[in-house]
């Protein structure tokens, strides 16, 4: 009965050498952030030992009695915090819930529309090598080259010229709301079925801070680990004349055994995120991001050939485009990286450099915000990011990095947590 340290001393110095790594640089990837300790304990209990095939009430394992309450709490509680009708909380993760998504819904074969992977669209809504791009038949729609802007006139004239079978809302890199409203009702002009993924803005919609999807699409799936901090997985929320079919794509069409832990840990998430600290918290995501957004769109960034996309924010992120600045985003990353900042670099639409190397940094606050972060502190850190990126080469990595270390130092994160 010997803990982690006496039984796997490597891997117990890799927990503490992240713990270190999160604790001393500020994390800004825009599909990260903090789960509370509330979360942690769920998801490292003795729920990891059950095995509970099938829903809560129809098992096809004997002893559900506990699990079978945590995951009614978590459907529950999920209904009720996205006003939806039925919730599936089983998906191990985002890919995987798409996945069920589109087995629900249709057939291998038939056809749906997303958003161009390129233009921040993911990998799950039609990639060539991913399963979406390998069963169906995938067109997609872009952003417009000089706004970057979702465009719902052509959204509507490919889909009457493809018949998409699927119409996919959702992305992994966009600053600004989608239309819901428009996407249904092309959906229903072209009798599609209308899919939602919310995986990034999930959170900022249970705050009811960013327009909500549920009451317009027919399916809508989701990550709990980006914008609403909860542990790594999935959940599909529909209207209930997908539920049977939903739950059937899950398990067992995609899946055996639920992570019952996880599932707890969902519940606990989706409790926490229908309180008020919860939606004082998206508030700083918001504000963070406009702040950051703000600062780079500054004369003394854009003349350096920084600029934003879309030229600001409504969401929890920021697309900043490099195309005309001295550095690429697998540089801007890096040099970031040396001063203590987390972010990743990303491919801006009609991008003239190739995938790995990049033009674009996307940069979140969702980490940060939980961190307890608020206005004083996303303006430091804009200033450290507007100043490294418009330097380049010549950045003082030395100063910049104090002041990361000092904003670190004023919001220590995980103070209970031990080192092994
Ligand atoms: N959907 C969207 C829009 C995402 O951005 C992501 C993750 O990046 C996923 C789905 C997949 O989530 P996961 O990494 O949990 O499979």
């Amino acid at each position: 009965n010997q803990g982690l340290a006496q039984v796997d001393p490597e891997i117990a110095a890799v927990l503490d050498g992240e713990l270190a790594r999160q604790r001393d640089t500020l994390e800004m990837i825009a599909s990260e952030n903090f789960v509370p300790r509330a979360v942690l304990e769920a998801q490292g209990s003795v729920l990891t030992n059950k095995y509970a095939e099938g829903y809560p009430g129809r098992r096809y394992y004997g002893g559900c009695e506990q699990v079978d309450v945590a995951e009614t709490l978590a459907i529950t509680r999920a209904k009720e915090l996205f006003g939806a009708e039925h919730a599936n909380v089983q998906p191990h993760s985002g890919a995987t819930a798409n996945a069920a998504v589109l087995h629900a819904l249709i057939n291998k074969g038939d056809k749906i529309l997303g958003l161009e992977l390129a233009h921040g669209g993911h990998l799950t809504h039609g990639m060539k090598i991913n399963f979406s791009g390998k069963l169906y038949e995938v067109s997609a729609y872009g952003v417009d080259p000089d706004t970057h802007l979702v465009d719902m006139d052509k959204v509507r004239e490919t889909a009457l010229e493809q018949r998409p079978d699927v119409i996919i809302g959702g992305w992994s890199a966009y600053p600004r709301h989608l239309d819901f409203a428009a996407f249904r009702s092309i959906a229903d002009e072209v009798g599609a079925k209308l899919w939602v993924d919310m995986a990034h803005f999930a959170g900022l919609v249970a705050a009811d801070l960013h327009p909500s999807p549920v009451p317009h699409a027919d399916v809508v799936s989701s990550t709990v680990h980006k914008t609403i901090g909860g542990p790594r997985s999935g959940f599909i929320l529909s209207r209930e004349e997908h539920a049977k079919k939903i739950d059937s794509a899950v398990f067992p069409g995609q899946q055996g055994g639920p992570l019952m832990h996880v599932v707890a840990a969902k519940a606990v998430s989706f409790k926490i995120a229908g309180s008020a600290e919860f939606a004082e918290r998206q508030g700083r995501v918001l504000r963070g991001a406009s702040i950051i957004a703000e600062r780079l769109t500054a004369p003394d960034v854009t003349g350096a050939g920084v600029s934003v996309l879309t030229g600001g924010t409504d969401v929890h992120l920021v697309l900043v485009d490099l195309r005309r600045s001295e550095l690429d985003g697998q540089q801007a990353e890096d040099l970031l990286h040396s001063v203590g900042i987390t972010v990743n670099r990303n491919a801006v639409p009609f991008d003239p450099r190739p995938p790995r190397v990049t033009s674009g940094l996307r940069i979140g606050t969702p980490a940060l915000a939980s961190r307890g972060f608020g206005d004083a502190e996303f303006t430091e850190v804009a200033d450290i990011i507007a100043t490294a990126l418009k330097d380049g080469a010549s950045a003082d990595v030395t100063t910049l990095r104090a002041r990361v270390e000092k904003l670190t130092a004023g919001f220590p994160l995980y103070p209970d947590l031990r080192q092994y």
